[in-house]
Formats: structure tokens, C-alpha cells, sequence
């Protein structure tokens, strides 16, 4: 059927969570694909040897009732209200590990976890689900770090839009686990592009794209396509020359140039190309046609497969602080507004974890620290300071962040789209949100919520607007889209989210692997997770997996937690399985290359 036949717009970051093909799961550790379940482990190998798939050994909570390996959730600590530390006789017999920061026969369990986002509450959860507490220190006064819901005047709004998606069963697991029925809502997806006043499929489907564009402008873009078959542009080594060379330069202009370029904030002549190639591989123009006339078997079935997600109820917040409700009824501590600035350590290891509140300093003593917080800024928070190649290469990682303006307008000014990336040239924005779309229960009957999505820098000039100028700034280019009316908007709130993504450049894989190895070596109970805790582009189930692991290898096992792979899952255009090469699997990246920032700027 021509019609779900689709070519790949490599350019769409922020919202790439789609299954690719039949192959699941972040790569295991054991290098085992984490969606087969032959082995019975339950795709993501549990430290305990439990199925998680069962459900049964999994109806543990840590709120007091059965964790897992059959005891009790407070089993162990002197206290389920929080008061006082573990002093679990729990796993102690598993603590064999070669992990420098597993559990010793004689050590009590004081795990100090940095940050309540998706990460570091999954740590909490799965250490009180095996019965020991915890401390966890968030910076914020709202837990769920950027998978937040933000609440203001009744509405509620995402940071961009958070769709639950993932191969790993023990990530799905724990989210059913955490809200159950109908918190935990199944929602249909949908998405277009919007452009020069008109809706385009998502992923672009070439008839659909040539279609709307008009007879004219059609075999204008073909005999584009025809001139770039005959005059490659030179530097195919540039995103844009690549991309270009295989659709030509006016489908380039139409379809991939500025959006790529509004996320990454780069012109498309300063992107490297090989993110586009490896997700696009070797598609062109005349075979995009071809596949979309003359689908291939399976295409279909799995571009169903992302026609649907998982949603809370009241946004992604809710997930997160209910597992917080959770973990603090299991006597762990969440402690808001602490802000970590010193990690203390001796011997090699961190012993205690400094937090400020309001000025005021507490210490937390640390058997073992699971780190959330930016990797940079953990390591320039360790005390003895690392050497200043190390202290370099944390200053040498940066970040592209994150601005969403909320437009509450008319319901009947929505769309039936759950976001659309917006493709003009002629604004700022990105993508457009809208949240009424993705739970009912994010908006006030009679009216909907747009959120408007602007990738910035931290401390550029629209970073640093007013939130007023901000508003009447997406108000102005709402109207200018004809999607509308200005004066119909009868509210605006601006959320900023700094280090939103990780930023790739050229150095950023060796600066990560130098901070990681001087912390293996020099601080070996501190353990980072998550997205930019080991900056990487995770999405929650990976942050959350890697935090899993984490949990296991303090327990005495000894994962590979950098071998999670984040990015092979993220490809929003499909292919079968079977058509990807084992390379391909493993090389596989979820942003660009992008120019260094000058060092002055962050
Ligand atoms: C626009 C956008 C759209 C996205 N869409 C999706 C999606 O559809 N689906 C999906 O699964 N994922 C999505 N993601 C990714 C998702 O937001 C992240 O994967 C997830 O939030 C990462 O969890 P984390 O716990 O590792 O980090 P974070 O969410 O960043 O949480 C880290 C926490 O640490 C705290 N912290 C930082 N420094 C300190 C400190 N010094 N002391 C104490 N606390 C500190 C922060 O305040 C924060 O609460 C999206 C991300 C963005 C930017």
C-alpha cells in the first residue's frame, strides 16, 4: 500500500523514539538482544536471576510489601520511615562482585543518588525493592528532572512531549508497575509537518510530499533531484551536500535543511554527515518512490508499530512522583532544593556527598554515589580536584537547551495532531505540541494548550527574553503560521530547560571516556547514569536501564553500563531488522556531529 511506504527525514531529534524493526532492547550487556526472551531472563537480565517478565516476583513494591527475592521491601533498615540509614543484612551474601563499589560483607549500604529525574528515582525504587533505602539529593523543587510535567494554573505541559516507548521489558515493567489501569493510558499517535500552510505525513512519504507541494513545484524538486544525480554537489562530507545529493537541493531546502537547523542551531553546511548517512544509508529520491509504489514486506507492520504510545495520565510527571511517593514510603529520602556541590572522597572512593539548601551545607555519608547530574559538572564537583586534563576535558562538554512557550487557545484552534514540527523558515519555532492530544487531562475543557518548542543556548538572546517577550513572541509567529489568531490567546507561560541534549562534536566521545575512566580509576564507588549523567542523547528507558544495571552492580554484579546503546532504538524511520547490518546495529547515533562551541559560551 503506497501510502505507508516512507523515506527517512534524519533531521527530527527530540521525539525519535521508534521501534526499528523486530530487533529490541538497549544492547545488553552480555551483548544479547534485549527483546528475546528465550533465555526466559526477561530481556533485561535481572541480578537476582528473577523472570521480571512473570509478574509475580515483580508485584513487589517498595512501599513496605514484597520485594523480589521474597522479603520484605523494609526488611533490613531500622526504620521504614527514612530516619535511619540501612543497615540491611539484604544481598550481603551476593556481594562477590568485582565491582569496586559492590557491597562488602561487613559495609552498611549508604548510597547517596544524585538527582530525582527519571534515573535517579529508578535507582531508589530498585534498591527498595531489594530492601535497602537510600538518599536521593534533587536540585530542583519538582521531581522528574526533564521528563517533568509542569503545572501552572491548572494546565500541565511536558518539556517537549515525553512518549513512553521502549524494548526493554524490565523499563515497561516498572512503568506498569508504578501506575496501573487507567493512569497509564495507551494513546494514539500522531504527528505531521507543517509547512508553507499545509499538513505533510511524518515520516515524509515522498507521494504525499510531492503531492502537496503541487504539480509545479513537483517536477521542479524531480528535475532537482535529476540535476544532483548529474552534478553531485562536491562536499558530500556535509550534511547538507549528502542529503542533497541524494534528494536534491530543493527537496533538501523543503524538507531537511531548517529544521535540522533550528534544533542544532547550525547551518547544515556545518554538519557532519554521517549521522544522516547511517540513518538514511544509501535511500535516494528515485528509490524512496519505488518503496512508497512497491512497499516492502514488513514496512507496513512496523510503521503500525509507532502509531501508538504509552502516556500517565496527567503527564510524565506523574510517573515520576508517584515512584518518589514510593520510594519515600519504603524509607528512603528524597530531599528537594539540595543542591550537590562536593563529593568528598579518600582512597579512592567517595565517602560523603555534600548537598546546599538554601545556603545551608549537609554532608551524606556514601557507601556508593549513583550520579544523575551533568558529567561535567560531577566531576569538577570532586574533591581532590582531578588533574586538569581531566578538569578540560569536563569543561569541553556542552549542551543545546531547551525553551517551551505555552499558548492556551480556543479548542477549536488545536489540530488532531499530537505534535507537528513546523518546517517554515519564516520562525523560530520547531514543533508545536499539543497536549490535550496526548491526555485530555493536561488541558481545561473548552480550550487547548499549545506548546511551542524553541531550541536554544543557555544564555543566548532568546534564553535570556523576558518571559512576556517570549510569549508575544510565539504569540506573533503562531499568527504568522495562520494556525491562530494572536488575540485569540488568552495565556502564556515560558519553561526553560537547560542541557536539555548533550552536545556531540567532534571531541565530545573522548572527553566522556576520559572522565570515565579517571572516575573508574580515582572514585570507583561513584557511578554515573542517565542521559547527561553519561551524556548521552538516553531517552527515559535507557536512563532508567542504566540505572537498573547500576543498582545490580552495587549488589555484586558487574554490568558493562556503557555498553547500554542508546541510539540504535532511536531511529524514527523503520526498517525491517533483518535488512540492518550487525555494523549498523552498533554504530548507530541519535545526533549529528556538530562544530565546537567556543569554551567562552557555557
Ligand atoms: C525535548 C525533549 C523531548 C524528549 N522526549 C522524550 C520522549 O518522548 N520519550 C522519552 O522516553 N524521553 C524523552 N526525552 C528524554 C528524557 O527527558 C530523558 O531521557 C530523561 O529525563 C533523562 O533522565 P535522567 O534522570 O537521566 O536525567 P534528568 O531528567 O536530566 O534528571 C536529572 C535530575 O538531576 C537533577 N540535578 C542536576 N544537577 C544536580 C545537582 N548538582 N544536585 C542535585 N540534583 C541535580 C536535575 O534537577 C534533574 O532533576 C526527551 C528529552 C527532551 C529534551
Amino acid at each position: 500500500m503506497p501510502s505507508q511506504a516512507s523515506f527517512p527525514t534524519p533531521n527530527l531529534p527530540g521525539a525519535p523514539v521508534a521501534p526499528v524493526g523486530s530487533r529490541g532492547g538497549a544492547a545488553r550487556p552480555d551483548g544479547r538482544d534485549g527483546t528475546a526472551e528465550a533465555d526466559g531472563a526477561g530481556g533485561a537480565g535481572r541480578p537476582d536471576g528473577t523472570d521480571g517478565t512473570n509478574g509475580t516476583d515483580r508485584t513487589s513494591s517498595p512501599d513496605g510489601t514484597t520485594s523480589p527475592d521474597g522479603t520484605n521491601g523494609t526488611n533490613g533498615t531500622d526504620g521504614p520511615n527514612g530516619t535511619a540509614r540501612t543497615t540491611s543484612t539484604n544481598g550481603r551474601d551476593r556481594a562477590s562482585s568485582t565491582s569496586g563499589t559492590a557491597l562488602g560483607s561487613d559495609d552498611a549500604l549508604d548510597v547517596v543518588i544524585i538527582g530525582a529525574g527519571p534515573a535517579g528515582l529508578t535507582a531508589a525504587y530498585e534498591l527498595a525493592r531489594r530492601g535497602k533505602t537510600c538518599t536521593v539529593l534533587e536540585s530542583d523543587d519538582i521531581v522528574g528532572g526533564i521528563s517533568r510535567t509542569v503545572e501552572r494554573d491548572g494546565w500541565r505541559f511536558d518539556v517537549g512531549g515525553h512518549r513512553f516507548f521502549t524494548k526493554v521489558k524490565a523499563v515497561e515493567e516498572f512503568w506498569h508497575e508504578i501506575l496501573s489501569g487507567n493512569e497509564f493510558m495507551l494513546r494514539p499517535r500522531m504527528s505531521r509537518i507543517y509547512y508553507q500552510g499545509k499538513y505533510y505525513d511524518y515520516p515524509l512519504k515522498p507521494l504525499n510530499a510531492l503531492r502537496n507541494l503541487g504539480p509545479v513545484e513537483s517536477v521542479r524538486c524531480v528535475a532537482s533531484y535529476a540535476w544532483a544525480r548529474v552534478h553531485p554537489p562536491p562536499d558530500q562530507s556535509t550534511f547538507e551536500g549528502w542529503v542533497a545529493a541524494r534528494f536534491g537541493w530543493r527537496l533538501y531546502e523543503h524538507f531537511f535543511k531548517t529544521y535540522t537547523e533550528k534544533v542544532w542551531g547550525y547551518p547544515g553546511s556545518e554538519l557532519q554527515a554521517d549521522w544522516a548517512a547511517q540513518r538514511i544509508k544509501d535511500l535516494n529520491l528515485r528509490k524512496a518512490i519505488s518503496n512508497a509504489l512497491f512497499p516492502k514486506k514488513g514496512q507496513r507492520e512496523i510503521t503500525t508499530l509507532i502509531d501508538q504510545f504509552e502516556y500517565p495520565r496527567f503527564g510524565p510527571g506523574m510517573m515520576w512522583e508517584r515512584c518518589c511517593e514510593k520510594v519515600e514510603a519504603a524509607g528512603s529520602k528524597v530531599l528537594m532544593k539540595a543542591r550537590v556541590s562536593r563529593i568528598c572522597c579518600a582512597d579512592g572512593r567517595a565517602v560523603a556527598v555534600e548537598s546546599t539548601t538554601d545556603g545551608a551545607v549537609t554532608e551524606h555519608r556514601s557507601s556508593a554515589v549513583i550520579s544523575s547530574m551533568p558529567l561535567s559538572e560531577l566531576v569538577r564537583a570532586v574533591d581532590p580536584p582531578p588533574p586538569p586534563e581531566v578538569l578540560a576535558a569536563a569543561d569541553d562538554l556542552h549542551y543545546r537547551d531547551h525553551i517551551t512557550i505555552a499558548l492556551v487557545v480556543p479548542e477549536s484552534a488545536g489540530f488532531p495532531d499530537n505534535w507537528v514540527y513546523v518546517h517554515d523558515p519564516g520562525v523560530k519555532m520547531g514543533r508545536i505540541q499539543n497536549f490535550g492530544r496526548w491526555s485530555p487531562y493536561m488541558v481545561k475543557d473548552g480550550s487547548a494548550c499549545l506548546g511551542l518548542e524553541y531550541f536554544v543556548f543557555e544564555g543566548d538572546e532568546m534564553w535570556s527574553c523576558a518571559d512576556e517577550d517570549l510569549v508575544e513572541l510565539g504569540k506573533r509567529e503562531i499568527g504568522r503560521l495562520g494556525l491562530v489568531d494572536p488575540e485569540a490567546v488568552e495565556a502564556g507561560y515560558v519553561v526553560r530547560m537547560p542541557k536539555a541534549y548533550p552536545y556531540y562534536d567532534a571531541d565530545y566521545k573522548r572527553n566522556v571516556e576520559t572522565l570515565r575512566k579517571w572516575l573508574e580509576v580515582n572514585v570507583a564507588n561513584l557511578h554515573p547514569v542517565g542521559r547527561n549523567g553519561m551524556h548521552r542523547y538516553n531517552n527515559q528507558d535507557h536512563s532508567m536501564y542504566t540505572a537498573m544495571l547500576t543498582v545490580e552492580n552495587i549488589m555484586g554484579a558487574s554490568h558493562d553500563v556503557w555498553s547500554v546503546n542508546v541510539e540504535e532504538e532511536y531511529h524514527e524511520q523503520m526498517k525491517p531488522a533483518d535488512s540492518r547490518s550487525p555494523a549498523e546495529e552498533r554504530s548507530g547515533r541519535a545526533a549529528p556531529v556538530l562544530p565546537k562551541r567556543d569554551r567562552s559560551v557555557q
